[in-house]
Formats: C-alpha cells, structure tokens, sequence
C-alpha cells in the first residue's frame, strides 16, 4: 500500500525558519536524566539534527536525545519524566524520518526519540492465509511510494496513496502493535486485545503511545530478485561470488492526460471502482513543461511518438491519471490484453498514452531518482509547506473551482494561480471520498480558500496552532480523543509538536 510523494522542493514566503533557542534548565535536565541505566544512548549533544525535518519551517530545539536500543530504554525514559510529574515541564517526541512538514516529531526542551536506532528482533515473516510481518516502529516502509518513512511515523497519521484505493490505507493493513503509552508501560494490543489502545494510536499522531513493533499484513508481490532494506525478497539468494541478476521487468507504469477535470476524475472513479483494474492510481495536475520536476514523461515513451509530438500544450493546466499494473513475466501477454481493454474504456486526451515498464523495486522507489536529482541541485532541503486535504467526492468540483481561481504564491519563476514546479496530486480514494493534495500552503491572506472549511475539507497530516481548532478538526470524534489522552498519556508528555496539547494544562 500507500504513497504518492511529492518530490518537489520550493521557495514560499511564509517558510521562514523559526529557531527556539536552548533552555537555561537543560543542565538541570541533564542531572536528572543522567543517573538512567540504558542500554542504548542519551546524548546531549548534536541535538540540532532533531530540530530539523522535512518541512524546514519549524526548528524546536530539544535537551536530549535518546538512541534506543530496547524498547525498555523508551518506558524508562517516559516513566522516568512521569515520576517528575508536571513540573519538569518536559515532553517526548519520537521521530520516526523526521518527514513531517510542521514541526510534529520536534519537542522544544523535551526528549526526541530516535526511532531508527531502536533494534527489533530480525524481521519475522509468517506464511498461511493470512501472511504477516514484525517490524520495529523506527523501519522503513518497503510498502509505500515514498520509502523513507517510518512505520510509527506514517501509522501515526494513516498512510494513504495510490494503492488506497484497493488495500485502505495502511492503518487497515496492522494485525497488532506493541505500544509504549505516556505513562511508561508497554502494552501489546490488536482488533481483539486492548482494542480502545490499537485504535487510539492507528491515526492517533503519537498523543497515545510510541509504536515499537508493528505486525502488518502481507501480500504476494511480483517476482522479485533483489535485496532492499536488508530484506531479501527473491526465492533463492543469489550466489554471492555472481552480481546478481537485474530484476526483471514486472511492472506496466502508464501515464495519460485529461485537459478536463470532469472527465479526468470519471475516469479515475471508474478504474477505483473496480477490482480488477490497475493495483495503483493516481492522479496530480501539471503544467506541460520539460523541467525537473514536471518531466511528468521523461521516463514514459509515447504509444505514438508520430502523434505524441504533435499535442503542444506547452504551459496548459492538464491533468495526469497515472496507473500502474504488476504482472509475473510469464503473464506478459495476457497483461498487455488486459491494460489494453481498461485503456479502451478511458477518454483522456488521444495521442497522450505514455508507457513505462521497469521491475517491481524499481516502481516502488521511483522517487529517489527525483530526490537525488533535487539534492543535486540543492532544492530537496527548501522549506515545504505542504497541504494535503480529503474533500468530500461530493464537493470536488466545487473545491477545484476554487483551487483554478486562487492565486498562490510568487514563484521564483513568475506568479502563478498553480503553482509552477509544484505537483498538485489527486487521488481518488475510496467510493466515498477523494482527496487532492497541494503543495505548497496558498498564502493564509487569501480568505477564499479559507471558506474551503465549508466544503466539508478535512486536513491530512493535520498542524493547528490552537486546540479550538483541533476542536474543529476532530468534531463529534473529539471527546473520545481527549479520553484516550487522560487514560494514556495523562500528563501529555507524548508528541507535543503536533501541538494539540500542553504538558500540565
Ligand atoms: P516523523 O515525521 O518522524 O513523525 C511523524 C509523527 O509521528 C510525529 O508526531 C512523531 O512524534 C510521531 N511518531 C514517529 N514515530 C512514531 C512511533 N514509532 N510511534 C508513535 N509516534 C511516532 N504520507 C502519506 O500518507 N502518503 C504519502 O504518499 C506520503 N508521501 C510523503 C512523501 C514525502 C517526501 C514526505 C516528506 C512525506 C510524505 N508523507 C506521506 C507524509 C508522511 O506519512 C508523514 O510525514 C509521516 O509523518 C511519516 O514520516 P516519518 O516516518 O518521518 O515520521
């Protein structure tokens, strides 16, 4: 399951860096915590790399940071700073990836969690019916688009991308979590076991407990031979004295172009409708330029290069419906036929049928290609002030009306009502709902895409600066938040950069 990431990096007016500088009382805090007996590391120095992350806006300085090795260093720190009750003022943050655009895995003065140092058991994989996986909270995805994410980080918000639509969103996908609560203790919990917990932390942005293990459920992939992540997913290793064979092509990847937003999205929800249509869809907005991060075909060849080169649109507003189908090679035939009969049934613009096929590791992580490219060029550590919203499907005309009137921001490159070298994506979800992302943040004067409240929008990787608009964002749902959050972090010492609580009040 999961992710389509946007790679972009961009200038923004409101991302100015905001620095809180080191506490006075961090030497108290020193003193405090230093007695503990871990069997990982404390470390108070080069804290400034926790200050950091993704979205390079906020910088909260923290006291410390912990590299644990057990889950128990994390319960000792926790039950430690609960034992100083609420005067210590301190808090904890786990960071996962440190990909949060706002601040969220930052703790200003507190104690940031380095959740890749945590060391799991070997991954376990289980066979049957119902094949499953154990991994630490601090491992990164093999599943999503994007794979430098954490599990913790992404089961803490949902996980939502291109394969959604099909498999849900990667919170679906967790048999059991161990968890770490506010108050120290680690608890296993599932569907059937302490369920109120494994809900509370699936979605519950870290204010409940850190995920130290995660039991996620499998599904069979396509033939794969190569190594990733220290995971070997092949039948057999490769003889280690031979260079292993490249992995064989087993994905058709296929982009097509819509000039009308209408038509683009009925078709979208016609291909998430059914079962047995492509395993990944995405949709995203661009503008037909040949630059870096619009080289929407760079990788792809027409169908009909003869014609292809006729449709000039340079500088339209277009939309891409991007799909993906994986196949066994042996399948070959039969899968050509049937990605032919689902592109019949589609209406995108003729002559704007663009193909790509690569091996099943390589469409997984199509994005680090772009990601090197952006750090060679010294754009990936720009400011990000992404947005991603879920509109209702019912108002998604409305909300796009909307978007095509709004003046975003100035661009290095010129003003733009969308903005230039920034993919805005469009997922069709579920039946029910759509969710459009768009990246970068409008400019916050522009009151009419405030209104967008109206349009029944709900935030994804949600970031307030008060808790009446938490208030707002959770609705009904918020009495049974702030339960969960006096039962198991009752001192709201968990996550306090998503900034939805204060330590003591
Ligand atoms: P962090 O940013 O480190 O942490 C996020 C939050 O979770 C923090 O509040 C932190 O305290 C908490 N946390 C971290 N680890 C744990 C843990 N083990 N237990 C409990 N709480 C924890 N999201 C999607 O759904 N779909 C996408 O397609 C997608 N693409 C992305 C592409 C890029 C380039 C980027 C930067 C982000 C993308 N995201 C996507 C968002 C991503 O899911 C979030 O940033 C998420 O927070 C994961 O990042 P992380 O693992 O680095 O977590």
């Amino acid at each position: 399951i999961v992710v389509l990431l946007s790679t972009c990096s961009t200038h923004h007016p409101l991302a100015k860096a905001t620095i809180f500088p080191r506490s006075s009382s961090s030497s108290n805090i020193q003193l405090s915590l230093k007695p503990l007996i871990l069997d990982g590391n404390l470390s108070f120095e080069n804290i400034h790399e926790a200050a950091k992350d993704f979205g390079n806006i906020y910088h909260f300085l923290p006291s410390a940071i912990l590299y644990p090795e057990t889950v128990s260093d994390i319960s000792t720190i926790i039950k430690n700073i609960n034992e100083m009750g609420t005067t210590s003022g301190l808090t904890v943050a786990a960071r996962g990836n440190g990909h949060s655009v706002q601040g969220q895995a930052q703790a200003y003065r507190g104690i940031v969690i380095d959740m890749k140092s945590l060391r799991g058991p070997e991954m376990q994989f289980y066979t049957g019916e119902l094949p499953y996986v154990d991994v630490s909270g601090g491992e990164l995805w093999s599943w999503t688009d994007f794979l430098r994410l954490t599990v913790g980080g992404t089961l803490s918000n949902a996980g939502i991308s291109g394969q959604a639509f099909r498999h849900g969103p990667q919170i679906n996908n967790v048999y059991q979590l161990e968890v770490v609560t506010g108050t120290g203790e680690v608890v296993t919990c599932s569907e059937k076991q302490k369920t109120d917990l494994f809900y509370g932390v699936l979605g519950g942005l870290g204010q409940f407990g850190i995920i130290t293990r995660a039991r996620i459920s499998l599904e069979p992939a396509p033939i794969m031979v190569k190594k990733l992540n220290n995971l070997f997913l092949g039948d057999k290793p490769p003889p280690k004295s031979s260079p292993p064979p490249p992995p064989p092509v087993t994905v058709k990847w296929i982009r097509v172009l819509y000039s009308d937003f209408s038509i683009f999205t009925k078709d979208q929800e016609h291909l998430i409708s059914s079962q047995n249509a492509f395993d990944y869809i995405e949709g995203f907005v661009i503008i037909n330029r040949t630059d870096l991060v619009n080289s929407w075909r760079s990788t792809f060849n027409p169908k009909d290069p003869v014609q292809a080169s006729q449709f000039i649109s340079d500088g339209k507003t277009l939309f891409c419906l991007e799909m993906a189908k994986y196949f066994n090679p042996q399948e070959i035939d039969f899968m050509n036929q049937k990605v032919d009969s689902l592109l019949s049934e589609l209406s995108y613009i003729e002559f704007t049928l663009f193909l790509s096929e690569v091996s099943y590791v390589e469409f997984l992580d199509r994005l680090h290609v772009s990601m090197l490219k952006l750090q060679e060029m010294g754009l990936w550590d720009h400011p990000h002030p992404w947005l991603s919203l879920i509109i209702p499907r019912s108002r998604i005309h409305e909300f796009a009306q909307e978007v095509e009137q709004q003046d975003f921001y100035d661009h290095p490159r010129g003003r733009c009502s969308i903005p230039s070298g920034v993919p805005i994506l469009c997922n069709a979800m579920f039946h029910r709902d759509r969710w459009l992302r768009i990246h970068p943040q409008p400019k916050q004067k522009n009151s009419g895409f405030l209104q967008m409240a109206n349009l029944g929008v709900k935030k994804y990787l949600p970031h307030y600066l008060t808790q009446e608009e938490w208030k707002i964002h959770f609705g009904y749902k918020w009495e049974v938040f702030l339960r969960r959050k006096s039962t198991y972090d009752p001192l709201a010492i968990l996550a306090p950069g998503q900034t939805i609580f204060k330590k003591g009040k």
